[in-house]
């Protein structure tokens, strides 16, 4: 699982601040979450193949996480795509890409296909074989969500030395990693454990921005690998979160402890602060493992 920052900052784009927009890969998968103006060069400077992008999720419809996707949808259409494109967003942006599109005389050559979200609890909107989404509803000032990302439970690996000496025929190897016993070719019955090892742990990813600090999310997010989430603000300036219902870097801090996450990384700072480091040690006042999310930066989570 990979993931790379486009942007993290809250508010307006600057020459050294670009608003939300991320790139996760998990699995096959390169998804795109967020939208900020500026993306689009983001993906460019990050050499992100665009033909890769299938699905687009987009919290909510303040500027800073949307105001690049019309631009990228047209681009699409530039770059000759035949593929689907599916955008799942809030109830409302369809309307308003559609009458960007139609007053400025555009159109798609692809599929665009968009999923409106208004749901206030958390819903399943996109699943295979390897990979669930699920929506994480978050309290902001206008309807927004969060999605949690998870992969699958991965298949048993096989041991093929074991497999061999066990005499098992190369047929029931699939029936093998996905963990049932099998007959050998002289019919003894072969316990899985005997041929395949434990799969790799499933990793999990919660993006959780705009919110104001929301133990309800708790239970979605729980036990996850990963969790994002807004610290727009440092501690001198929490009594701004009730208004702008926007978090702390400490309020962050105790989700993600609750929540019994592996890892936190904070974003989506205000562009009022001149660096991050108070982010990270006034959240890991609460929580230890504290990332701090930077423009172009990218994630390993092996
Ligand atoms: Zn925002
Ligand atoms: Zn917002």
């Amino acid at each position: 699982m990979k993931l790379t920052i486009l942007g993290c900052h809250s508010a307006t784009p600057s020459i050294h601040s670009n608003p939300t927009a991320q790139i996760l890969e998990i699995k096959n998968h390169m998804f795109l979450i967020d939208c900020g103006e500026g993306t689009q060069v983001e993906l460019r400077r990050n050499k992100v193949k665009f033909s890769r992008i299938r699905h687009i999720f987009i919290s909510h419809l303040h500027g800073d996480h949307y105001f690049g996707l019309v631009g990228l949808v047209n681009t699409f259409n530039l770059l000759t795509r035949e593929a689907e494109l599916h955008i799942y967003a809030p109830k409302g942006l369809k309307e308003v890409i559609l009458l960007q599109m139609k007053l400025s005389g555009s159109w798609t050559n692809y599929p665009l296909v968009f999923h409106e979200l208004s749901s206030n609890t958390s819903e399943l909107i996109y699943e295979d074989d390897k990979v669930e989404v699920f929506t994480i509803p978050l309290k902001h000032r206008v309807y927004t969500n969060g999605f949690l990302f998870k992969e699958k439970e991965n298949e048993r690996k096989l041991d093929i030395n074991l497999v061999t000496e066990a005499n098992i025929n190369k047929a029931y190897f699939r029936k093998l990693k996905q963990g049932f016993d099998v007959e050998n070719d002289d019919g003894v019955l072969i316990s899985n454990e005997k041929v395949t090892k434990d799969p790799l742990p499933s990793k999990s990813y919660a993006f959780c921005s705009d919110t104001v600090y929301n133990e309800a999310i708790i239970p979605i997010i729980k036990n996850c690998t990963v969790l994002y989430h807004e610290s727009t603000f440092l501690d001198k300036n929490e009594s701004l979160c009730i208004p702008t219902k926007h978090s702390t870097a400490k309020q962050a801090a105790t989700i993600a402890k609750k929540a019994n996450v592996n890892t936190l990384i904070l974003g989506h700072y205000s562009t009022r602060y001149n660096g991050y480091d108070e982010f990270k040690s006034e959240a890991q006042t609460v929580f230890d493992n504290v990332l701090l999310s930077q423009d172009g930066k990218t994630f390993n989570f092996e």
